[in-house]
């Protein structure tokens, strides 16, 4: 069996076929790091069973995901997406979760003002850097391709984010910085750039694989499996490991193919794509 150890499944992957309890089960029987799980497989079961079922499997939680998006078009709706998030916060704690993913939203409804929804976000992780500090889990900004800045979110690059960082964080707290998904930043031409800054900084709290594929048939629901596209996975897995990256390699395939497939034959296929991927994470 490969080591997959450095490697973690966001359960997105498996298509939210099965229930948590289920899913730890299979990520784990495989060799998997860790596991990405999300709030709908969360809220509503008792966390801090998941939480020890998490750890008896002997896996780690590379984030979860992930928050409600911060713009709003009132400011009783600003506050009411902070206060979700900060419950979310919380159960990642239980989860002991490496990082609470920021996915901050775009455009508030019937809005065209890109900078008021850029400003609501960085209020909004300001509101809530106290309580990840609190409670011991970091804030990972993922920056989105810019194809869902409308819907999505408004932080597009790296750059963007780790300007939020300073912003928010000047001293670097450990507990705000970034997810990088190479779906959303491959195609930036200062991703080596950013991907080493973003280290420098001591920014990378998440790193997050797919592949891009070519045609794309959806924006959202057809992401490739690593090594199916065009993405040069080996060359920035590899960068990201000399950088020092201590964290998972978290495999985040959202595919609509992907998901007719039952969650034991798709993660036959994540072993595969995985393994194809270890020699880069060699230290
Ligand atoms: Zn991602």
């Amino acid at each position: 069996m490969p080591d997959l150890s450095r490697f973690s499944i966001n359960t997105a992957t498996l298509g939210h076929q099965a229930s948590i309890h289920a899913t730890i089960e299979a990520v784990a029987a495989r060799g998997f790091g860790g596991i990405a799980p999300w709030r709908r497989e969360i809220e509503g079961e008792n966390v801090v069973k998941v939480a020890q079922h998490l750890r008896d499997a002997g896996l780690k939680v590379s984030g979860y995901c992930r928050s409600t998006y911060l713009p709003a078009a009132s400011r009783e709706a600003w506050r009411r997406n902070v206060e979700d998030n900060r419950r979310a916060l919380r159960d990642a704690a239980v989860l002991e979760a490496a990082c609470f993913v920021l996915v901050v939203g775009g455009l508030a409804d019937g809005s065209k003002d890109l900078p008021d929804a850029r400003a609501q976000v960085a209020e909004g992780i300001a509101a809530l850097l106290p309580d990840a500090e609190a409670l011991g889990v970091p804030l990972a900004i993922e920056p989105l391709h810019p194809m869902y800045a409308a819907d999505r979110a408004c932080v597009n690059t790296i750059s963007q984010a780790l300007e939020l960082c300073s912003a928010l964080d000047p001293q670097t707290s450990g507990f705000l910085g970034l997810a990088v998904d190479v779906y959303h930043t491959w195609w930036d031409p200062e991703l080596s750039a950013m991907i080493a800054r973003t280290a420098a900084d001591n920014r990378l709290l998440a790193f997050h694989i797919n592949d891009w594929l070519v045609p794309t048939t959806d924006l959202l629901m057809d992401r490739g499996m690593p090594g199916d596209g065009v993405i040069d996975l080996g060359r920035i897995t590899r960068q990201v490991t000399d950088t020092g990256f201590a964290g998972l390699m978290e495999l985040e395939v959202f595919s609509a193919k992907l998901w007719q497939l039952r969650p034991d034959e798709i993660l036959e296929s994540a072993s595969l794509a995985c393994a194809s991927l270890a020699s880069y994470t060699d230290t």
